[in-house]
């Protein structure tokens, strides 16, 4: 593995607010480090408002990430943009390997990936991704002014897309498979009201169709509902497929085990944030922060006792 390249000390994966907090610790720590990510930020950039930051009464999510990274790169951690592939290696020597096909080494890893939106596995929605069906009414319902559009889903998170797309939209269908919404009933019972809001219960959606762009959904009992259209609020599952293939024990959930210090089952790899079953799973801002500080710690003392292998 020597091409040359300085390893660094520490790669963290994903520039949520779990890596970036973890980026910052490992600098203060005095440690090399490389975040790598997708995309600056985060899930929460999805947020057009964030209440229970400390510190800040209300900001969107992009604003409050803007900073985290904006001090993250005051103190010199090194930011890569791109999909990793896969990790491989052990404590003292890690490879990352990008899908560009570049190679980064480090000597230790922080998993803090995040999660991914829960797909609704039907014919249509892979094609349409980006074409009307989208994960995000947060970003994405700008687009959908005067139109019909469905969302699919029951849960709190559903219901809050429901409601921010009545406010442009020209109607908003629910699609629920149960028969009652799990979300706030302060919320339910707003949208009940809401004249642009119908809520389909016991509803499935079998298919998404369209031609250029969406035209509508399929349901099971074979009718047909015209949407331009479809906002897929399933859930979250956890970003665990570069654990899965670093050997990491997961939940039967899937999310990373982790001990107090933020150490997983296998040496030199550590986890914060959504993906792990830390803080008491409560998956927030301030946890996320938190284990990414726990983790770098952990790191920082683990890296003292290793022999590296670079
Ligand atoms: C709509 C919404 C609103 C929310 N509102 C609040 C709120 O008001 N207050 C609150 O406390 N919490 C809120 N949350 C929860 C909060 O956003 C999360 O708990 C927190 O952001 C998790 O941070 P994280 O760093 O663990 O993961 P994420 O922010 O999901 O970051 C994961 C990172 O990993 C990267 N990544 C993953 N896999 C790869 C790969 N293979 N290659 C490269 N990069 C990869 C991604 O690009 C991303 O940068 C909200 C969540 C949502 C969805």
């Amino acid at each position: 593995m020597s091409d040359g390249k300085e390893a660094f000390d520490a790669a963290v994966i994903g520039s949520g607010m779990a890596g970036l907090t973890a980026a910052i610790y490992c600098r203060r720590y005095m440690l090399k480090v490389v975040v790598f990510a997708r995309e600056p930020g985060g899930v929460i950039t999805e947020s057009a408002l964030v209440e229970n930051w400390p510190g800040e009464k209300a900001i969107s999510g992009v604003e409050l990430m803007e900073k985290v990274r904006a001090h993250a790169e005051g103190l010199e951690a090194h930011f890569i943009f791109g999909e990793v592939e896969s990790i491989a290696g052990r404590a003292g020597g890690f490879a990352v390997h990008l899908s560009g096909g570049a190679v980064e080494t480090a000597s230790a890893v922080i998993l803090a990936s995040g999660s991914d939106r829960r797909k609704l596995g039907v014919p249509g929605e892979k094609e349409f991704a980006g074409r009307g069906v989208s994960y995000c009414a947060t970003c994405d319902a700008f687009f959908f002014r005067g139109k019909k559009v469905a969302v699919v889903g029951g849960s709190d998170s559903a219901a809050a897309s429901a409601e921010l797309l009545s406010r442009t939209a020209g109607k908003v269908y629910i699609l629920y498979r149960r028969d009652r919404l799990r979300a706030e009933p302060v919320r339910v019972e707003r949208l009940e009201r809401a004249e642009n809001v119908e809520i389909r219960y016991r509803t499935k959606v079998v298919e998404i169709l369209g031609g250029d762009a969406v035209t509508g959904v399929k349901l099971d009992d074979s009718t047909t509902l015209a949407v331009d259209g479809v906002f897929v609020e399933i859930g979250f599952e956890p970003a665990n497929r570069l654990a899965r293939g670093l050997g990491v024990k997961l939940d039967e959930a899937g999310f990373i085990e982790v001990d107090e210090g933020c150490r997983t089952s296998v040496p030199g790899v550590y986890a914060a944030g959504d993906v792990t079953t830390g803080t008491n799973r409560m998956r927030q801002l301030v946890t996320a922060a938190a284990e990414g500080a726990i983790a770098a710690e952990s790191l920082f003392e683990d890296l003292k006792q290793l022999p590296l292998q670079f």
